[in-house]
């Protein structure tokens, strides 16, 4: 949804907006054109010089490890996806890359890697930032020495060099940090009146502006062109960062005249801006924003997010906003979970990414209709009480239910948006609005019958004609008959005639909807596997290469439980258990080839000298990418021990069953050797072979007293 139309607001919301609210709620001399210390922040302390010389060399292995080290996982990761613990030592969260309701996606911060059970995607700290903002190794490890502050070197003759696009991620990101600066520091200047007369006009005052990063694009054509090509920056950088366009007589500033919004990503990064024209001689649309770039991608952007994102995931909730100033406001009202779309409808994209920070909504399904609440996270949006912005909303449900049940809707009966609304009554007005939120369905359901009347016969008939099908449409099974039942007390009307007028409106939505029903109960196939860490299908080909054995085989099982704990509790386990081991001690390939791998690196005497979340990457060195994604996964594995005080005994006891496992093994090996022998012909090799099974013998002994001991 496009941010809106401001002005598009009943007579007496404009009133409020009047010079009388500006004079009593915004002190004169909040704004000055002195630059307040505070504007030194993030933006221009980042910029300075541009970094024209740290694009990918070849970095130096120490310091490419000391960053996979010291930038912590669940915290690079926790910025995308909500994660919650699982386990001991263990967290999850919804996969960011691929679609799903229930979490399959692990990260166990102390090996410093993450592996989704569902899409089988896995791997550290790098190669996820990588594979979610689209990255290369380089750039991905220059963005995370970044993060935490470690000086990059580059390899003698190998770097740094200039070899990047002038699409290039870092470049752009610098090109919109230095612009957003600039902008905030034109806001403070003499033309900058105009947009600080705009936010003062709402209620804002300077802190306000410095908190969202506000800015004002002087009216100029080439006041950021020349700045930024005084930064070094070229013609082609700047085309590709979208801060320009191209006229027939070569690029002008595309932002000019115009209150500026930076919006960053859940990391802060400033990645595009928002634009409102504040001159009426501006021929331009209302607000303008960056189009799509390499950084830009209108699908995913949500203003607000970086400021929102940690409530987000703590309350489990975002409230949906319709622009720029309802963020601000929402905020301020202290609403600190309110994003909105910048220039498109809150699309798929956007569900997905929200649900992710939301967390795990599949639990909430239906239990909103108790109290309101959800169980799971809450997506809520706000829209205008008018008839344009509910039929907004209405189409803004679509196709896509996966998530209603976890959607509700927050309406204002006067119809002012959270800007008004602050203006208007204040802080907890903002607050009582979104905490009157009802469910989605609720919402059009009423929406629809409000058009009828219901006092008569004739009009409850023909509304119930018009909502059946809402109902009937909607593909939660547990759902449909609550709302069934709800639409009937709405009414007035029993509930069997009400369950019959959905049950005919469903079949007249015909064969679809049935599909739909049944789609909603098992999982699509093919998009959504099965979410339970490390409930693959057993014995199926993965596709890796390897047979997978069945789970309930409890050799494999036991063979594979050995190999978590190794990879995972490497120092938990006398390094002699698991490096004398011969290399057929497993029996299922897909194990011996892991087993393998940990032998090539060295095995536990090298895990004793290394850190743990070293020692997975040791080993990922090892391997073919078959392999690898296998010791991915079964590093990241939750263990069936979930108590932290039991974590030692449980890696301890895996390890002893494994030995005795081997040992029992060679006893039934020696015990039959010893039947094909004579015991007159071939008595040396007989005497030996008895020997052996003593030995063997003695030390399954062993082996069952200590871990009685234990
Ligand atoms: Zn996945």
């Amino acid at each position: 949804m496009l941010p809106r139309e401001r002005r598009r607001l009943s007579g007496q919301a404009r009133k409020l907006e009047g010079p009388d609210v500006r004079s009593s709620r915004v002190h004169r001399g909040t704004w000055t054109t002195r630059r307040p210390q505070a504007a030194t922040t993030r933006s221009s302390a980042a910029s300075g010089t541009p970094r024209l010389d740290d694009v990918a060399g070849l970095i130096k292995r120490e310091d490419v490890d000391a960053v996979r080290d010291k930038a912590r996982i669940e915290e690079i990761v926790g910025e995308q996806v909500t994660l919650r613990p699982a386990g001991v030592g263990s967290m999850k969260g919804l996969c960011p890359f691929h679609d799903e309701r229930s979490p399959s996606f692990h990260v166990r911060p102390q090996v410093g890697r993450w592996h989704c059970f569902g899409c089988n995607e896995g791997g550290d700290v790098i190669s996820f930032v990588q594979k979610i903002d689209g990255l290369g190794f380089s750039e991905a490890v220059e963005y995370l020495a970044g993060r935490v502050g470690i000086q990059l070197r580059y390899e003698e003759g190998s770097g740094p060099r200039r070899t990047e696009e002038p699409g290039k991620r870092q470049r752009l990101l610098e090109a919109n940090r230095i612009a957003g600066a600039y902008f905030a520091e034109q806001l403070l200047s003499p033309e900058g009146a105009a947009g600080r007369a705009f936010l003062a006009e709402r209620s804002f005052d300077r802190n306000d502006a410095l908190h969202f990063g506000i800015g004002y694009a002087p009216k100029g054509w080439d006041g950021l062109l020349k700045h930024l090509r005084g930064k070094g920056f070229t013609e082609a950088e700047l085309t590709a960062s979208g801060l320009v366009s191209q006229g027939n007589r070569g690029i002008y500033d595309r932002f000019r005249g115009r209150l500026i919004w930076p919006i960053r990503d859940v990391t802060g990064e400033t990645i595009g801006f928002g634009a409102r024209k504040l001159y009426d001689e501006d021929q331009g649309p209302k607000y303008l924003n960056t189009p799509e770039t390499a950084l830009y991608k209108k699908s995913q952007v949500l203003y607000g997010i970086d400021l929102a994102k940690r409530d987000i995931a703590k309350n489990k909730q975002i409230v949906v906003v319709e622009g720029y100033t309802d963020v601000m406001a929402a905020h301020l009202s202290g609403v600190t979970t309110a994003v909105a779309t910048c220039g498109t409808a809150f699309g798929s994209d956007h569900v997905r990414f929200a649900r992710r920070l939301v967390g795990d909504t599949s639990a909430g399904g239906g239990v909103q209709l108790a109290g309101g609440g959800s169980s799971g996270g809450e997506i809520i949006f706000t829209f205008d009480g008018d008839a344009a912005g509910q039929k907004a909303a209405m189409r803004a449900f679509g196709e896509d239910q996966k998530f209603y049940a976890q959607t509700f809707v927050a309406v204002e009966p006067s119809g002012m948006d959270p800007c008004d609304l602050r203006q208007a009554r204040g802080p907890q007005a903002v607050q009582a609005l979104v905490e009157g939120r009802q469910p989605l369905f609720e919402f059009v359901i009423k929406t629809t019958l409000a058009t009828y009347d219901l006092d008569t016969a004739e009009g409850r008939v023909a509304a119930l004609r018009a909502a059946a099908p809402v109902v009937a449409g909607i593909r939660d099974t547990a759902l449909r008959p609550e709302y069934a039942r709800m639409l009937a007390g709405w009414l007035g009307m029993d509930g069997e005639s009400v369950l019959r007028a959905v049950q005919s409106a469903g079949r007249g939505q015909g064969g679809q909807s049935s599909q739909q029903r049944g789609n909603d109960r098992g999982r699509p196939s093919g998009t959504e596997q099965s979410g339970d860490g490390g409930s693959r299908l057993p014995g199926a080909d993965t596709g890796d290469g390897f047979q997978r054995p069945s789970q309930s085989d409890p050799i494999a099982r036991l063979e594979r439980q050995t190999l978590e704990v190794i990879l995972q509790y490497p120092h938990h386990i006398p390094a002699a258990a698991v490096d004398d081991l011969p290399g057929d001690a497993f029996t299922v390939p897909a194990w011996r080839a892991v087993h393998e791998a940990i032998r090539a690196a060295g095995g536990l005497a090298t895990a004793a000298q290394r850190q743990d979340s070293e020692w997975v990457g040791l080993i990922t060195e090892e391997c073919s990418p078959p392999v690898l994604a296998l010791v991915n996964e079964l590093s990241v594995a939750p263990l069936p021990e979930d108590r932290p005080g039991a974590i030692d005994d449980y890696v301890q006891g895996v390890v002893r069953a494994f030995v005795e496992l081997g040992i029992t093994r060679k006893i039934g090996n020696a015990r039959s050797r010893l039947q094909r022998l004579d015991p007159v012909t071939e008595a040396e090799a007989y005497n030996q072979a008895f020997t052996d099974l003593l030995t063997l013998e003695q030390q399954r002994r062993e082996i069952r007293e200590q871990g009685a001991r234990d």
